[in-house]
């Protein structure tokens, strides 16, 4: 089977079965955002590498944002805990 890239998925080859995260340099914030929500919000074939620049750190608004990007078959090991994390927005 073969997974969505950051670099070559739209939104519509994506869902919360992957894991989305941002991280703030800023002020360190970090949370999961919902790539079934960010689809309804951006559309199908908007770009899953151009997300990034669409988002801003919730608590400070800084743009300084630190995208990690992980999909099903990664759900393992060290970073399994990631996906056990409720999405927001
Ligand atoms: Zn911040």
């Amino acid at each position: 089977m073969e997974y969505a890239k950051l670099e070559t998925a739209a939104l519509a080859h994506v869902d919360d079965s992957y894991f989305y995260g941002a991280y703030c340099r800023k002020c360190k914030h970090s949370c999961r955002l919902s790539l079934e929500k960010l689809r309804k919000h951006l559309g199908d074939d908007f770009p899953l590498r151009m997300v990034k620049d669409r988002l801003r750190c919730e608590r400070c608004g800084s743009r300084q944002i630190v995208i990690t990007f992980l999909a099903p078959n990664q759900k393992t090991g060290n970073v399994a805990h990631l996906f056990q994390e409720a999405p927001r927005r």
